[in-house]
């Protein structure tokens, strides 16, 4: 069975206990930030802030409103970030989370190519650019937590039900059932289709290009696109070690073949 989270734009007050909580479960360093006189605090995810929520005017005229999206790993079907990884540092699992296994398994996976980061389409993987030896970083839906039938962090957080976990089929019907009851929602759910679909979706009371939502977008996974090039990165990668190997051999300097007999010889006066 593949979960997900239904993710409720409507009834979210932005208070920001999801951000919070994830923080506080996964032991992620707490951020001082610079006054922007901006509400979103941090204002981007970063390797230590794998949930954020974000705040819009939207809507017309009258109609003008304050809304609040939480963002994070939208832990897709078929991930980007999986397939563009040719050390396969990231996992889809049966339960529905994209984890990353260096962090959850074993460490030695990860090369620091950053791929993944170009791969994604929702722009979430985020690099420890500060750390000796570093690691892509992002939310892993609380696999730990699901592991021991537990709900993710954030959803435990949630005090208004803005945030519902649960199967993702459940999910998908109960999300048709709340907008086609109410006219107030925009009839899509986000997530649904969008690059071949996502674990955590969205419906809304304003549209979702009011929302920093990419719209018009295929779907179709990214994998689908470029599963045929990118089946070739690895031999590409061994291929460019054999490369510069065979060149060292053929440019290598003769004198590295000395003789040291003949080098260190006494020098004849005569010749
Ligand atoms: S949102 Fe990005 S990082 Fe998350 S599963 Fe999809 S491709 Fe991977
Ligand atoms: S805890 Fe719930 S209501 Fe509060 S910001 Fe997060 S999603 Fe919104």
């Amino acid at each position: 069975m593949s979960n997900g989270v239904l993710v409720d734009i409507s009834k979210c007050i932005g208070c920001r206990s999801c951000q919070t909580a994830c923080r506080t479960w996964n032991d992620l360093p707490v951020k001082t930030s610079q006054n922007t006189n901006q509400w979103d605090v941090p204002v981007e995810l970063d390797a230590d802030t794998w949930t954020r929520v974000s705040c819009y005017l939207a809507g017309e005229g009258n109609e003008r409103r304050w809304r609040f999206v939480k963002r994070q790993c939208m832990h897709c079907n078929e991930p980007a970030c999986e397939s563009a990884c040719f050390t396969h540092s990231f996992l889809k699992t049966e339960e529905g989370p994209v984890i990353y296994k260096p962090t959850e398994l074993n460490k030695d996976y990860c090369v620091g190519c950053r791929y993944c980061m170009i791969a994604c389409p929702f722009n979430v993987p985020k690099f420890q650019y500060e750390k000796t030896f570093p690691y892509v970083q992002k939310c892993r839906f609380c696999y730990d937590r699901l592991l021991e039938n537990e709900r993710p962090a954030c959803i435990t957080a949630c005090p208004t039900g803005a945030l519902k976990y649960g199967d993702r089929q459940t999910l998908l019907a109960e999300a048709r059932q709340r907008i086609n009851s109410n006219s107030n929602y925009v009839k899509h759910i986000y997530g649904e289709k969008e690059y071949g679909g996502t674990s955590w979706m969205y419906i809304s009371d304003v549209p979702f290009e009011q929302l920093g939502f990419k719209t018009s977008v295929s779907e179709k996974s990214i994998p689908s696109y470029t599963w045929q090039a990118l089946k070739w990165t690895p031999y590409i990668f061994a291929g460019w070690g054999a490369m510069l190997t065979a060149m060292r051999f053929f440019t290598k300097p003769k004198e590295e073949g000395h003789n040291e007999a003949e080098m260190y010889a006494p020098v004849d006066p005569k010749e």
